[in-house]
């Protein structure tokens, strides 16, 4: 498996963009940078996009990546999540007032945007990838992700706070590389980050700890970019070789 960290922070500000992965050239995890890096050669290749969220720096470009691919062409992508994301999209998003209904462009029959629902806890098939959901705690519905391929593959919290589930799964699971996990703040905001679900490092920390977690690589994500020195600081000081930053425009093969 090969993914491509076309975003990776809390903020779409600048040169940070906000989270997006695309994994082997053809599926997405999540929308939130894809037509302002990618090409129109790429653009066409991609076949399916894993929500986890509905929040915009998660989606936003979902909206103008299946304009591009309708006027290229017949080209049909499947929106993939659980009901309850992909009925929140649909009735707030492509609802002929912020954006047309691509569920139904160019024709109902060969719409650019195809719906397909996946079941919590369950693997479903997504191309050449095994998909499992996984609820989160967050301020709207959230699912982090299973991602595997031949038995192997990694976990994503997505935007999370302490979720015990996640937790529980990433103890017992097996072929998991790394986990991709939100560390949005820096220790100090702390009250903030759990009002707002999201983690610090500290609370990340907590988890790996309790969970017995210590050998598996943790690559951070969704830091806001005003604090990335910050928490870059805070990790340099707490001695955890485990635990390193994501880094957009890295390429990790699994
Ligand atoms: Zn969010
Ligand atoms: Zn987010």
């Amino acid at each position: 498996m090969k993914i491509d960290v076309l975003g990776c922070y809390g903020n779409a500000i600048g040169e940070f963009k906000s989270t997006c992965f695309l994994i082997d050239g053809t599926t997405l995890l999540d929308a939130g940078t894809v037509t302002s890096v990618l090409k129109d050669h790429q653009l066409k290749e991609i076949k399916h996009v894993i929500v986890t969220h509905t929040h915009l720096d998660h989606i936003k470009d979902l909206v103008f990546l299946v304009d591009e691919l309708v006027m290229m062409g017949k080209f049909t992508i499947e929106l993939v999540s659980v009901k309850e994301i992909l009925d929140i999209i649909s009735n707030n998003l492509f609802n002929n007032r912020l954006w047309p209904d691509f569920t139904v462009i160019p024709s109902y029959d060969n719409a650019v945007i195809k719906l397909k629902e996946i079941i919590l806890n369950e693997y479903t098939t997504i191309g050449n990838l095994s998909v499992k959901p996984i609820l989160m705690t967050h301020t709207v519905y959230c699912v982090g992700y299973i991602i595997k391929n031949n038995g192997k593959g990694f976990m994503f919290t997505s935007d999370t706070g302490p979720t015990k589930a996640f937790w529980e799964t990433a103890k017992t699971e097996k072929g998991i590389e790394f986990i991709i996990a939100d560390v949005s703040f820096p220790n100090r905001m702390e009250e903030l980050a759990r009002v707002s679900g999201h983690m610090t490092l500290n609370m990340l920390i907590e988890h790996i700890d309790r969970y017995e977690l210590n050998n598996v690589p943790f690559l951070i994500t969704h830091i806001k970019p005003i604090f990335l020195e910050e928490i870059i600081h805070e990790l340099s000081q707490m001695g955890r070789p485990n635990i390193r930053p994501l880094i957009q425009g890295e390429t990790i093969h699994i």
